[in-house]
């Protein structure tokens, strides 16, 4: 552990358990349970919480409860004890989040951002957006854990090529250069992997789960046990260019009648150039032009459930959908149930069909909890 390098490895492992018992406790938690639990004398939790606490990972938590006579005080992590960052990249906007280590969001800003030609020229960029969003919300860099950056982009398993980025128009391009100007250790991975991460950290089921992300680009995450099912050529659960409808809508990808076609929110900006806000608010409200809203919407909810069976059929897991489309999903909810029930011969309700728990930059915490898991499992 860096603040205390002389420890042995069973030391080390006995304050890294203590420190994650602290974390994972779901009520209250005190010196009492932690010693009865991790079968450790007293003595030496006492010892193990003083050096965590005067490193400033673990606090006392101000709660009392009383155990047979005497109160016992709660003892809590200090969730902004570090930092870690996340970037998402898309083909108009840089959103960053700075993020704790339970992947509250500690701030968040939006940054606008031209055509990428080269990821060499974007570094630059990053690293100066960076440092302005550091200052503008005064984060302290020494608590910083590293800067993750998710790419709308199927990725070489080394991260330093991109294979495909339809969204970005880019192919076969390398990634050097995109994180030299940054100073602090990064991590690259795909958007919607990133979301997946994401969102099965706050779920905290630990079941099997297929993350379905409708952002402009259409992408995913299969998680098996927490853990990524990335496929051989890490190019698994690119829901997006499932086919849902032979010979249909072109896509980005080149191929005709991919789910992105259809259900991309880019579809509604191209139909009747309104933002997401006000299409969902006509529909709702009936406004004027809400028949022809209805129609196109209908279709999009019809395809979004055949992509759903789709996933269910191959994967029979929950299948969690996240991404900006997903912020407006709630009232449609059962339509899209019944729909995906309607063609899937197993199940009548597809009840295992959720929204996303987290609903607000969820790529950009996906990414910045890579910095978090690998804080937690080195402590
Ligand atoms: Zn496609």
């Amino acid at each position: 552990m860096e603040y205390d390098a002389g420890l042995t490895d069973r030391r080390r492992q006995t304050r890294s358990n203590i420190y994650r018992y602290i974390y994972d406790a779901k009520g209250f938690c005190s010196r009492q349970s932690l010693a009865r639990d991790l079968g450790l004398s007293l003595p030496t939790v006492y010892q193990n919480l003083s050096k965590l606490m005067s490193a400033g990972l673990v606090r006392d938590s101000g709660e009392q409860q009383s155990t047979g006579g005497r109160k016992a005080s709660g003892l809590s992590i200090v969730p902004d004890a570090r930092v870690a960052v996340g970037i998402s990249v898309t083909e108009h906007r840089l959103r960053i989040a700075a993020a704790d280590l339970v992947l509250n969001e500690l701030a968040y800003q939006e940054v606008d951002n031209g055509p990428i030609h080269r990821f060499a020229d974007m570094g630059g960029l990053l690293a100066q957006v960076l440092e302005e969003f550091l200052d503008r919300f005064a984060i302290d860099r020494g608590r910083l854990l590293g800067v993750g950056i998710a790419l709308p982009a199927v990725m070489s398993p080394d991260s330093r090529y991109i294979t495909a980025a339809p969204t970005l128009r880019l192919k076969d391009t390398t990634l050097e250069g995109l994180t030299d100007s940054i100073p602090y250790p990064t991590y690259v991975e795909n958007d919607a992997t990133s979301g997946g991460h994401a969102e099965f950290f706050v779920r905290g089921s630990g079941r099997n789960m297929a993350y379905l992300s409708l952002e402009n680009g259409i992408g995913g995450a299969i998680l098996v046990g927490g853990a990524p099912y990335l496929g051989d050529n890490r190019r698994s659960a690119e829901f997006g260019h499932m086919c849902v409808e032979p010979g249909g809508l072109p896509c980005t990808c080149g191929a005709q009648g991919c789910l992105e076609a259809y259900c991309s929110p880019r579809r509604i900006r191209g139909a009747f150039g309104v933002p997401l806000e006000e299409f969902f608010s006509q529909l709702e409200c009936r406004g004027p032009r809400a028949g022809e809203y209805e129609a196109l919407w209908d279709n999009m909810l019809r395809h979004l459930a055949i992509g759903v069976n789709n996933i269910h059929m191959a994967l029979d897991c929950d299948v969690v959908i996240g991404g900006v489309l997903s912020e407006f999903l709630s009232p449609y909810l059962p339509r899209l149930r019944e729909y995906a029930a309607g063609i899937n011969f197993i199940v009548s309700d597809a009840a295992n069909l959720h929204l996303s728990t987290l609903r607000r930059h969820t790529v950009s915490l996906g990414v910045a909890l890579h910095f978090v898991t690998e804080f937690l499992e080195h402590i």
